[in-house]
């Protein structure tokens, strides 16, 4: 077998594959279905994607999250581009919230630096938000903004300057596989075969996954609201921050990276769908109960359309949770999937999982382990 790896889908996760694969000197090709790389067409694109450590979602994420830091840093320094800056985060909401009591969680677990503070505290250090008196904050400092598209690209750069073959405007459209490799076909015809396939094809995973691994996909709406401090809040000056309401949802928003505007934008309770027939364009009820809400915290928002919105898809694994290790029925072929919303921080150490998975033989995280499903 001439080649060693292909990675199926080239966005996070499959380009930080890639990279792994191709740093640890394997034979490595990838193959995308769109033409460019870095395009708006799934889930890793609009400008800013939040990366925090007190994992509220479960502590074991954090030792992975701070490994990915330290990736993202790595890839800065080895081309020289910046993708990733440090503004703090905010996780707000009542005591209980998720985001607050399991940030605080995670914190102490790890020994994370972080400060929970009082309505009044918050109002004194952070006047850019309108405070409740009902609600507290977890400030981080270890929590920022990563620029999506940009990390994309200088991860395939990267990949490509260490030796792996990366074709794009390929679109896959069968793997089979047996105990000694896979056969890779794409739609023009071509085919690769390796001894494994890496499957990182994000909203379009459910192809591939088989009846007993189905993942929901979830449209999401990345709104960006003319913002009267945009001026001053900065990523030099602003943090990061989620707000979760009594009810549970959750929405989050970035200092203005532009001088204009604020993005915010939910985190779930979207509409459920296919990937092939995502609703790409914007209604009213896509902004405006956002808009409405998001005004009661951060003032100043300006009371009307966005100037920009951008659609995206989260692939909802059934636990929230992700989906990294060998399929559970199909040899020789690793599943990078279900990333649930919150996988974009992580691409960089889910790359050298899945190096480890196939070149390593490891076994997978039991957290992510697709044998969790069967
Ligand atoms: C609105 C929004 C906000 C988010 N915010 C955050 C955040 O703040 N922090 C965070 O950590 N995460 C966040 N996430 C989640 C994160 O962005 C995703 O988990 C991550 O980008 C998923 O990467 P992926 O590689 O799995 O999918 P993608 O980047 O979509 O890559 C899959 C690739 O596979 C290709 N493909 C599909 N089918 C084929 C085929 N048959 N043949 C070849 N190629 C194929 C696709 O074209 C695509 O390029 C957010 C997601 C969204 C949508």
């Amino acid at each position: 077998m001439d080649t060693d790896v292909v990675v199926v889908g080239l966005g996070a996760m499959g380009t930080a594959a890639a990279l792994a694969f191709a740093r640890a000197g394997a034979r490595v090709i990838g193959l995308e279905a769109e033409p460019v790389v870095g395009h708006a067409v799934g889930s890793s694109h609009g400008e800013s994607r939040i990366i925090r450590q007190a994992y509220f979602e479960d502590p074991a994420y954090v030792p992975l999250v701070q490994e990915a830091w330290d990736g993202w840093q790595k890839l800065e320094r080895d081309t020289g581009a910046s993708l990733l800056t440090r503004t703090g985060g905010l996780m707000i909401g009542r005591p209980e919230a998720d985001v607050v009591a399991g940030s605080v969680r995670s914190a102490r677990l790890h020994g994370l630096s972080h400060e929970l503070l009082s309505a009044n505290e918050a109002r004194r250090r952070f006047g850019q938000f309108r405070w409740r008196d009902d609600e507290l904050a977890v400030f981080e400092p270890m929590a920022g903004v990563l620029r999506p598209e940009v990390g994309v690209r200088l991860a395939a750069d990267e990949a490509r300057a260490k030796g792996a073959d990366l074709r794009w405007g390929r679109r896959v459209t069968g793997i089979t596989s047996d105990g000694r490799g896979v056969r890779v076909v794409c739609s023009d015809g071509g085919a690769v075969r390796a001894s494994w396939a890496v499957l990182a094809v994000g909203a379009w995973s459910n192809a591939y996954l088989g009846d007993r691994l189905k993942l929901q996909v979830e449209r999401q709406v990345q709104l960006w609201f003319p913002w009267e401090h945009a001026g001053r809040c900065t990523p030099a000056t602003s943090p990061v921050f989620i707000h979760e309401a009594p009810g549970g949802g959750q929405y989050y928003g970035f200092p203005s990276l532009d001088g204009q505007t604020m993005k915010v934008a939910r985190h779930h309770g979207g509409q459920v769908t296919e990937p092939d027939r995502l609703a790409r364009g914007l209604e009213e009820d896509d902004w405006r109960p956002l808009l409405d809400e998001a005004r009661e915290l951060v003032p100043g928002l300006r009371n009307g359309p966005p100037t920009r919105a951008a659609v995206c898809m989260y692939t909802n694994s059934p636990d929230g949770h992700f989906i990294v290790g060998r399929h559970p029925e199909r040899a020789q072929i690793v599943v990078l999937a279900g990333f649930s919303g919150h996988g974009f921080k992580f691409a960089p150490a889910i790359g050298r999982l899945a190096r480890d998975l196939v070149l390593g033989g490891a076994a997978p995280l039991p957290l992510f382990d697709p044998a969790r499903f069967m």
